[in-house]
């Protein structure tokens, strides 16, 4: 069989990250979402398990020393994580799983996961941005101010990405995000039983 795929998604908050990922499973439910371990409080809304398992920093601790985690990360004061062992599992059966990081993830991804496949999801604008952030209207005006700052900082670093999809249409970025799946489906090191099976044949 052959391996499944990774793909780094990242993007700073606000970018509409989410429901570009959203659509996507929507109509792609065959493709895994890697679950953070997270140690910030749960926002309005957010569900144990969905895209977060909220930990506490003791736990977070703990994965940090039993080698548990893919890459690990601290923003705006919390811990965030990737579960290694969900992700070598998915790639192992063959499945493709999107792993959604910020910038520093994403580095230390590309580092251990040379052949995984990342993505920046840009805003149109930072004017757009600041909107999204602040009509979101579940964080203090701080806690913005430090997203934004921390945004303007994960943009600088895009050009570090494979692709970038600019997000002014929801649904057409999860559209390109598609493809990028899809093209990276028919890579031929994916395909190479696909050899050997036309020329068992011949
Ligand atoms: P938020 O608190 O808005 O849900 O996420 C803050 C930032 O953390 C976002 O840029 C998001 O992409 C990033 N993030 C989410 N999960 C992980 C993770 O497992 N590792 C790292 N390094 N960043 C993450």
């Amino acid at each position: 069989m052959s391996k499944g795929g990774v793909f780094v998604v990242s993007g700073p908050s606000g970018s509409g990250k989410d429901t570009v990922l959203k659509g996507l499973f929507a109509e792609n439910p065959d493709i895994l979402f890697s679950i953070s371990s997270i140690t910030r409080a749960m926002r309005p809304g957010e569900r144990e398990g969905e895209k977060y398992n909220f930990i506490s920093r003791e736990h977070f601790e703990e994965m940090i020393k039993n080698d548990l985690l893919l890459e690990h990360n601290v923003f705006v004061g919390n811990y965030y994580g990737t579960p290694r062992i969900p992700v070598e599992k998915a790639v192992s059966e063959g499945r493709d799983i999107i792993i959604e990081v910020d910038v520093n993830g994403a580095a230390q991804i590309r580092k251990k996961l040379p052949e995984a496949v990342t993505v920046f999801i840009m805003p149109p604008s930072f004017e757009e941005l600041k909107r999204r952030l602040v009509g979101r209207g579940t964080e203090s005006e701080e806690l913005i101010e430090k997203r934004l700052r921390s945004a303007l900082d994960e943009i600088k670093r895009a050009e570090e990405y494979d692709y970038i999809i600019v997000n002014d249409d929801a649904a057409a970025a999860s559209q390109s995000l598609m493809s990028v799946i899809k093209a990276c489906r028919l890579k031929t090191e994916r395909q190479k039983n696909i050899i050997n099976e036309v020329l068992e044949k011949c």
